[in-house]
């Protein structure tokens, strides 16, 4: 957004080369805006340019270039044309006001300077301007700003992203059928259907968004600073949804529907005008598909947000549906040849019995929030499973994967604490697996809420340890159970000496630290010999066991102490 376009406060400038009256003048309109002081006439040139003034104070009489001068460069200036220039002179002849006048100046203050007489004039210009620049860049009937506020916004934004490497959204929505509503039930009608459309908007809208109106029953929603474009989907969804909802005006209800289309820098364009054409195709794109849906300028965007926007969707069935279940593998001390605990891996059943790995869906969860809901529902069954286990006589340990996202919540502790009481499992049979990220997140953050699972006998492992950030000042400091050895390690520990170099110094480090060690992902008794001989003993792995669904655990659980295949 440029300063001229969001600038509610008015920006005034004061030329002025004689020091006690730009003193004075200064003090004068310091509480009518932002003040800007400039001591002669190219000063002046080079900082309106930056501060773009609604109102100039100009001296005419300046060393170098004088007042005249100043004015009419400002008034050959398209960006600076529309500031009001009010000129303070000493000088009375008809001849020079008139001069000043043909210049484009609207006004003179009189040295000397007679502080509330020119402070009451001053304000009155200042609020017709003020005015002028509102009906200028806003729409009459909704308020919102119209397509000369636009542009000026949406090149601003485009500056902003091409500087920080972001993207910038163009939202187009048109309203279906609305030609019709407007012939039919007259103009009052559609203007206040339009209205409230325009209340709905500004409502979904952040405070860095612009929400405007073309003309008609177009409207231009512009984001400034996007994610990515699923966030966008997902938003212009809503929008639909919104405007969706009946409208009632007096007794009466109205459907509305809007078409969407959406055009992306610098993904599909690079300037202002290609933005907007390119969001104003899409949007024809979603009519000619049938209305009341969301396009994207980009046939590759729209595919893949649609294919994520479907998983999503699907997802969020699956967590009504209960298609989600959770699978465990066993870790094995391999000294002692037993299985002293299971990680618990959540599985996507399909309704042809395949399973989408967690790898393809935990991370769109994330973005989502669905991981909320999900890893809330893994951690109760792995709890109850547990103690069906511990009840059984297996008094094994069973490790949860958490995500940041959930990590980060505020309940997070509560939820702990809450499906250890309704499953009765003691918290020592309970660990929780992070990753190093959670750790460098809010570290203070971390370390409370570590301290306080510390407390209740929660064990901590950190998962996939040497692929983060791997501080050894965090390690040092956090509450920490466990490392687990990422299995990028251990599949290249044989043929690759820098994977085997790392593995040793996180077992040397683990010692030292007193931790407790566990390498994933071992597949072969080479790699777990190797280990065994690093010192590292406990393994998770194909070698000993893939993960299974409950009731399979409990069956090979049966046979008590399991050896090796
Ligand atoms: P992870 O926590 O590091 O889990 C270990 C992954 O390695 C599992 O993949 C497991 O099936 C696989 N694995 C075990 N042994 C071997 C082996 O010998 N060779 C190979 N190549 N792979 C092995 P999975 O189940 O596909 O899970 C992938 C990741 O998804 C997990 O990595 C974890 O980060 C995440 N995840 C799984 N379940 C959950 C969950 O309930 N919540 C959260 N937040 N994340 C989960
Ligand atoms: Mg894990
Ligand atoms: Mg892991």
């Amino acid at each position: 957004m440029s300063s001229k376009g969001i600038c509610l406060n008015p920006v005034i400038l004061i030329v002025e080369d004689q020091g006690t009256d730009a003193l004075v003048l200064s003090e004068m309109v310091r509480d009518l805006g932002d003040v800007f002081l400039a001591s002669n006439g190219s000063a002046a040139l080079v900082i309106a340019k930056q501060c773009r003034p609604d109102l100039v104070l100009l001296d005419i009489e300046m060393h170098g270039m004088n007042g005249f001068a100043v004015c009419k460069a400002l008034k050959a200036d398209p960006e600076l044309c529309d500031a009001a220039v009010i000129f303070v002179t000493s000088h009375t002849q008809t001849a020079n006001e008139l001069r000043a006048l043909e210049y484009g100046g609207i006004d003179f203050i009189r040295k000397p300077l007679q502080p509330a007489l020119a402070k009451a004039y001053i304000k009155a210009h200042l609020a017709l301007r003020m005015e002028a620049k509102r009906l200028a860049n806003h729409d009459a009937l909704t308020g919102l700003p119209n397509r000369t506020l636009l542009q000026d916004r949406t090149e601003h934004a485009l500056q902003v992203a091409h500087r920080n490497q972001t993207r910038v959204a163009m939202l187009l929505l048109d309203l279906d059928n609305f030609k019709g509503i407007d012939n039919t039930l007259g103009a009052a009608i559609s203007d206040a259907l339009l209205t409230e459309t325009a209340a709905r908007l500004t409502c979904a809208a952040r405070a860095v968004d612009t929400v405007s109106r073309q003309g008609g029953d177009e409207f231009v929603l512009l984001l400034p600073e996007v994610s990515d474009c699923d966030a966008v989907n997902q938003f212009a969804e809503r929008l639909l949804t919104r405007i969706s909802a009946p409208f009632l005006l007096e007794e009466d209800r109205y459907s509305l529907n809007a078409s969407i289309g959406i055009s992306l820098f610098p993904d599909d364009a690079n300037d202002a005008e290609s933005l907007y054409r390119n969001a104003s195709a899409a949007m024809h794109r979603a009519k000619i598909e049938g209305r009341n849906r969301v396009c994207f300028f980009s046939a590759a965007i729209e595919r893949s947000t649609r294919c994520r926007h479907l998983l999503e969707q699907k997802m969020r069935i699956a967590l009504e549906d209960k298609a989600f279940e959770v699978f465990y593998q066993p870790k094995m001390a391999t000294h002692s040849e037993t299985v002293i605990g299971v990680e618990a891996l959540v599985r996507w059943r399909q309704t042809d019995g395949s399973f989408i790995s967690p790898a393809d869906f935990i991370p769109l969860a994330e973005e989502t929030g669905l991981i909320i809901p999900l890893g809330e529902y893994v951690l109760r069954q792995a709890c109850k499973d547990a103690q069906t286990l511990i009840d059984q006589g297996n008094n094994l340990i069973v490790s949860v994967n958490i995500s940041t996202v959930q990590f980060g919540e505020d309940n997070f502790l509560q939820m702990v604490h809450d499906i250890l009481q309704a499953t009765g499992l003691e918290p020592e049979f309970l660990e929780l697996e992070i990753t190093e990220g959670v750790l460098a997140k809010d570290v203070n953050k971390t370390r409370q809420v570590l301290a306080a699972l510390r407390q209740k006998g929660v064990r901590i492992a950190i998962d996939d340890f040497g692929t983060g950030y791997s501080s050894l000042a965090y390690l040092k400091s956090f509450p920490i159970d466990v490392l687990k050895i990422d299995q990028s390690f251990v599949r290249d520990m044989l043929s690759d000496k820098s994977d085997a170099a790392i593995i040793e110094a996180i077992i040397t480090l683990a010692k030292a630290l007193d931790l407790e060690m566990v390498a994933e992902g071992v597949e072969t008794q080479d790699q777990a010999e190797a280990l065994q001989n690093y010192g590292c003993d406990i393994m998770q792995g194909y070698l000993y066991f893939r993960p299974v669904p409950f009731l399979e655990l409990c069956g090979l659980l049966g046979f008590g102490t399991i050896t090796t295949p």
